[in-house]
């Protein structure tokens, strides 16, 4: 069968409430054109954002009623550590409430005024913590991610040749740590091989530089390899997993993507002084050790997810729904990051409006058609979300796909409300941003049509 099917059945539905055109219009002008800022019930497709809003399994339901609520020492901390430990090779776990907790707590003790952290491509959040504490932040893409329309196998990729390059101008003391985001979510959802991994653990070793991935969506990156390079075909997802873990020093994750939870993250380390002033300031700022911001039936739900992410039906129907979507604008005449990535499809707003001048945010302008013309939230990924340095210079609109959440019927219907904006493209008025935040500004930025 040709057919890759939703590996699951609907148990529990929640109701979708539909809206007119007319509705959307006023709901989009009270929100200042800013799709972060529309109540939720407003929304017909909500592809804001695949993090945390998942649909939890029935097994991760029952492990929400088993939850042991101990303030230390239980039982689903040791649950939810054994299964980390199996999944990463870690030995050592740090829970924390979501993604960047785990990205605060690190940069607060490697960070600070003077430090450089490469990466392949920061994520908003990420940088964000990276500059907070004075260090800057270096993004380093191969140069084919620079050109949306080009495939390539490993788009995420990190250009080893310009790490080179950083280290020899900035100095190895002040690079406290390399750092590599896998899937490359800024980048387009792109993933990184494993030779790529590998080269840049070389340098890392030469020039003894922790290495750490940002691996967030790490089994969807696993998957990719497992697809795409030459001799990994006949690997289980799990080995590959790792051997991605085991190449590095650490790592930050947000378990709200391929974690499969709604809320959670966490903080893989190995070296003990590190890990011993990383502990206090969990216990500090997030809570104890063994359950870290987090409730212990959000850890029994944790230990679950991680498990479910490597079961390769699963995996298989994921990335191929994500694709489907891609064919789907692709034959819409819609420009897209090619190949599509692992948990979005990204439109080439700069592409499909060129008479939008990028001052004038023409991403966002796709964002408030979308919901306009179908109620469908995406999210923009370029100017107004990094101001003047977007990844790599692009103008994206991003759709995210929830996991295990929309059928195919809803990505139909997705394709249908793309096509209708492309088709009116010509239409579509650029913005003026009227209020801007000082950090992260695209959450709550106001903007006008111009
Ligand atoms: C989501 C995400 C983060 C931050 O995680 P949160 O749980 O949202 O705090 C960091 N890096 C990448 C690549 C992400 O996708």
């Amino acid at each position: 069968m040709k057919t890759i099917i939703e590996p699951f059945r609907i148990k529990s539905v929640e109701p979708i409430r539909m809206t007119t055109r007319e509705q959307r219009e006023a709901i989009l002008r009270e929100a200042g054109f800013n799709l972060f800022l529309v109540h939720s019930d407003d929304v017909i497709i909500d592809l804001l954002t695949d993090s945390g809003t998942g649909a939890m399994s029935s097994e991760q339901w029952a492990g929400i009623m088993r939850g042991d609520e101990s303030y230390a020492g239980s039982p689903s901390f040791y649950r939810f550590q054994r299964r980390l430990q199996e999944v990463t090779g870690f030995e050592h776990i740090l829970p924390t409430h979501q993604g960047r907790a785990s990205e605060r707590i690190l940069f607060e003790l490697v960070g600070g005024p003077g430090k450089v952290i490469p990466n392949n491509a920061h994520f908003d959040t990420t940088r964000a913590n990276v500059e907070h504490s004075g260090a800057a932040a270096v993004n380093l893409p191969i140069p084919e991610a620079a050109d949306p329309a080009r495939p390539h196998p490993f788009k995420g990729n990190l250009d080893v040749a310009a790490l080179e390059r950083l280290i020899a101008e900035a100095g190895r003391e002040r690079i406290p740590l390399v750092m590599v985001t896998v899937t490359n979510n800024s980048g387009g959802g792109q993933p990184v091989s494993l030779e790529n991994l590998r080269a840049v653990r070389a340098v890392c070793d030469r020039h003894r530089l922790p290495l750490f991935l940002d691996a967030c969506r790490f089994a969807e990156n696993a998957w990719f390899i497992k697809q795409r390079e030459p001799g990994q075909s006949g690997r289980p997802v799990r080995d590959i997993v790792r051997e991605m873990f085991g190449l590095a020093d650490g790592a930050t994750i947000s378990a709200k993507k391929d974690g499969l939870v709604n809320i959670g993250g966490l903080l893989l380390l190995r070296d003990a002084e590190l890990l011993y002033r990383a502990s206090n300031l969990l216990i500090l700022t997030e809570g104890f050790i063994t359950y870290g911001g987090l409730a212990g039936r959000d850890l029994e739900a944790m230990a679950q997810g991680f498990e479910e992410v490597l079961h390769e039906d699963y995996l298989a129907y994921r990335l191929r729904s994500v694709e489907y979507v891609g064919e789907g604008l692709t034959r819409a005449g819609i420009p897209i990051v090619q190949p599509p990535g692992g948990h979005a499809i990204y439109i080439d707003a700069a592409a499909l409006c060129p008479q939008i001048p990028r001052a004038q945010f023409p991403g966002q302008a796709v964002v408030c058609g979308l919901y306009r013309i179908g109620g469908v939230r995406a999210v923009e990924i370029g100017s107004a979300m990094f101001g003047e340095r977007p990844p790599p210079g692009l103008e994206l609109v991003r759709l995210a796909m929830p996991r295990r959440v929309y059928t195919q019927s809803h990505m139909d219907y997705v394709v249908e409300v793309c096509a209708a904006l492309a088709a009116a493209r010509d239409r579509l008025r650029g913005l003026r941003m009227v209020h801007e935040p000082p950090v992260l500004r695209h959450f709550t930025a106001r903007f006008e049509e111009l």
